[in-house]
C-alpha cells in the first residue's frame, strides 16, 4: 500500500518562492564589486531572479544548459543563481583562482553556453574568451559599462536583461532529479573534476544544514558567507537563508580581516562561515581595532581543520561558539558538524573544549565509515583511536563525476574520501590528514595537521604548514614551513622545543623554514603540493 500525501517535488526554487512569500520584507545587504552597499530583501531578489530567468529564455537557452558564473558573492549572483536553478539550467559556479588554464579546460569541460562575470574578473575573460568556443554569451553582472563593452564585444549587461524582462515567471514543474548546478573539484592532482548536483540533493542538504546540530539557523540570523559561492556553492548557505529566511550579508570582493570586521559591525551578524585563513585575518583586524565582535555569536571553520589557537581565541576573546566542519565538494560540501551532546554538557570547560577540536557527527543523511584500505570494503572499529581511509555516503554525495560514465564508488557503494581518519564511540570523526599529506617516517605515519596545529598556538608563529620532505634514513621526516607573528624573533629552535613536551620525540620536524608568506589553494588552503616541490629535498642537502 502506498503512502497518501502530495507529491511534491523538491526544487530549488520553492526555496526562493517561500523565502519571497513568507520573508519578503527580510534584508539582503550585498556589497558590490566598486565597494557600493546594495540593501535589498527577498521579494526583489525572486523578482528580478524571475526576470533574469525570463530574459536567460529569451537567449533560447534549454533545460539542462551550463552557465557559468565567475563572481563574487552579491546579490546579482544570487539572483542569476535561482534564475538559472529554477528555470531547469544548471549553475556553473567557476573559481577565479584557478590559473587561466584550468578556467578553460573547465569551461570546454561543461560546455558553457553563458557565462557570468563581475568586474574583477574582466582579465580573466579577455584571456580565456577566444579559446571557449561553446560560450554564446557573455553577460557583465551590473550596469551598461563601457570598459566592459570596449574589451568584450558583444557583451550583454545583466542590469539592462533585468530592467527589459518581466518579474512573471512560472517555475517549470521539474523532476527533482534534474541537474541544478555544477561544481568543479580544486583538482591540486590531475584535471578539476565536476560534481552534478541535483534539485534534490540540494534541497535535502539545506535541510540538513539548518539542523541545530549543524549551524542551528533560523529567521533570527543575519548570516555572512566569507566562503565564496564558488567555493562548493558557499556551503550551501545562499539556499538555507532561503529556506530559513534569515538576513543574508553577501561581502562582495572585501574578504581581508577588516573589511569583514566592519561588516560584522556595521550589520549585526551573528553567523558567519569561512575557511581558517580567513579567520586569521579576521582575527588579526578585529585585534588591530579593538572590535569585541559583539554580535557574533557563531562562526563555522571549515574546509581545512581548525586550530586550536584560533577557536580558543574566538571562544575567550570573543564569546563566539566556533562549529568546526568538515565537508567536501563531492558531499554538497557538509558531511559533519560539531556540536556537544547532552552527555557532554557535565564536562569541564576544557574538555567540552576537547570534544568540540574534532570535526564533529553527521546529521541524518550521511552516512561515515573508516575502512583498512584505500578503496577498500573492511571497516575498522569505531574507538577514536583505529585511523584508516574515510568513507561516506548519503542523499547528497556523487555517485559519478560529471561526463564520466564509470561512477566513483566502492564495490559496496561508497565514496573514499581520501581522507584519514578515525570515529569515536559517540560518532565524532576525527580527520589526521589528506591520504597525500601524512608522513611516512621509518615506516610510522606522522600527522602533518597535528604539527601544524601545535606550531600555530605558539604565540610567535602566525601561520605554518607541515610538510613531508625525503629523508635517506627514515624515507620522510616533517619540516616545518612558517610565518612569523609581526616582529616576532622566534628562532628555529625555539620552535622545535616548544613540540618537546607535546609529542613523542621521533614526530619532533626535523627542521622549521621561516617565510613571509605560503601559497594558498584557489579555495584558501594551504598549497602543501608547492610546497612539497620547494623544500621536498630540503633534508638531502644539507
Ligand atoms: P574541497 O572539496 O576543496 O572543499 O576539499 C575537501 C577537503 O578539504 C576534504 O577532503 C578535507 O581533506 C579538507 N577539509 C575540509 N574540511 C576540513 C576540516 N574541518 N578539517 C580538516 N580538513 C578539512
Amino acid at each position: 500500500m502506498q503512502g497518501r500525501m502530495m507529491q511534491h517535488p523538491l526544487l530549488i526554487s520553492s526555496m526562493i518562492e517561500h523565502a519571497a512569500r513568507y520573508h519578503g520584507d527580510t534584508a539582503i545587504i550585498s556589497k558590490n564589486t566598486d565597494g557600493t552597499i546594495t540593501q535589498t530583501d527577498w521579494t526583489h531578489i525572486t523578482e528580478n531572479s524571475k526576470r533574469f530567468a525570463n530574459a536567460l529564455q529569451s537567449l533560447g537557452l534549454v533545460q539542462g544548459d551550463r552557465i557559468a558564473t565567475i563572481a563574487w558573492n552579491n546579490h546579482r549572483h544570487l539572483e542569476s543563481w535561482y534564475a538559472i536553478s529554477g528555470s531547469g539550467l544548471i549553475c556553473h559556479t567557476i573559481n577565479p583562482r584557478l590559473f587561466p588554464e584550468q578556467l578553460v579546460f573547465i569551461i570546454n569541460d561543461a560546455q558553457d553556453r553563458v557565462v557570468l562575470f563581475d568586474k574583477t574578473f574582466l582579465p580573466l575573460i579577455r584571456a580565456v574568451k577566444a579559446h571557449t568556443p561553446t560560450v554564446e554569451h557573455f553577460v557583465y553582472l551590473g550596469a551598461f559599462d563601457q570598459d566592459v563593452a570596449d574589451a568584450v564585444p558583444d557583451v550583454k549587461f545583466y542590469d539592462a536583461l533585468i530592467a527589459e524582462h518581466s518579474a512573471q515567471y512560472q517555475w517549470p514543474a521539474l523532476d527533482e532529479n534534474t541537474a541544478s548546478s555544477l561544481c568543479y573539484t580544486s583538482g591540486t592532482t590531475g584535471n578539476p573534476k565536476g560534481a552534478l548536483y541535483s534539485h534534490r540533493s540540494t534541497v535535502l542538504h539545506t535541510y540538513a544544514i539548518c539542523l541545530p546540530d549543524s549551524l542551528n539557523l533560523s529567521a533570527n540570523d543575519i548570516m555572512l558567507p566569507v566562503v565564496p559561492m564558488f567555493h562548493v556553492n558557499a556551503w550551501g548557505t545562499p539556499y538555507a537563508a532561503a529556506m530559513v529566511g534569515c538576513t543574508f550579508v553577501l561581502p562582495g570582493p572585501g574578504l581581508d580581516g577588516a573589511s569583514l570586521v566592519q561588516m560584522i559591525d556595521d550589520y549585526k551578524v551573528s553567523i558567519a562561515l569561512g575557511v581558517p585563513t580567513i579567520w586569521q585575518g579576521l582575527l588579526a583586524a578585529a585585534k588591530q581595532t579593538g572590535s569585541p565582535l559583539n554580535s557574533l555569536k557563531r562562526n563555522v571553520v571549515g574546509g581545512s581543520a581548525c586550530p586550536p589557537a584560533m577557536m580558543k581565541a574566538f571562544r575567550d576573546v570573543y564569546d563566539c561558539e566556533t562549529i568546526h566542519a568538515w565537508g567536501m565538494t563531492e558531499m554538497s560540501p557538509l558531511g559533519t558538524g560539531n556540536q556537544l551532546k547532552a552527555k557532554h554538557q557535565q564536562l569541564s570547560a576544557e574538555e567540552q573544549f576537547k570534544v568540540r577540536l574534532s570535526q564533529g557527527r553527521p546529521p541524518f543523511g550521511v552516512d561515515l565509515r573508516i575502512t583498512d584500505e584505500e578503496n577498500g570494503t573492511n571497516e575498522v572499529c569505531r574507538d577514536g583511536h583505529s585511523t584508516g581511509n574515510l568513507q561516506v555516503r548519503g542523499h547528497w554525495i556523487i555517485e559519478s563525476y560529471y561526463g564520466k560514465s564509470d561512477h566513483a564508488l566502492t564495490t559496496d557503494g561508497w565514496f573514499d574520501t581520501g581522507d584519514i581518519a578515525s570515529i569515536n564511540e559517540d560518532g565524532y570523526l576525527l580527520l589526521s590528514d589528506r591520504a597525500k599529506d601524512l608522513i611516512k617516517s621509518g615506516g610510522e605515519w606522522i600527522s602533518s595537521v597535528e604539527l601544524e596545529n601545535i606550531a600555530m598556538n605558539h604565540p610567535e608563529i602566525a601561520m605554518a604548514a607541515v610538510i613531508a620532505a625525503d629523508h635517506p634514513k627514515w624515507d620522510e621526516r616533517p619540516v616545518v614551513i612558517a610565518i612569523k607573528q609581526q616582529g616576532s624573533t622566534i628562532t628555529e629552535q625555539d620552535l622545535l622545543d616548544y613540540y618537546a613536551d607535546k609529542i613523542a620525540k621521533w614526530q619532533i620536524p626535523d627542521k622549521v623554514v621561516f617565510v613571509e608568506s605560503i601559497p594558498l589553494t584557489g579555495t584558501g588552503k594551504m598549497l602543501k603540493r608547492d610546497l612539497r616541490e620547494q623544500y621536498g629535498k630540503i633534508l638531502l642537502t644539507e
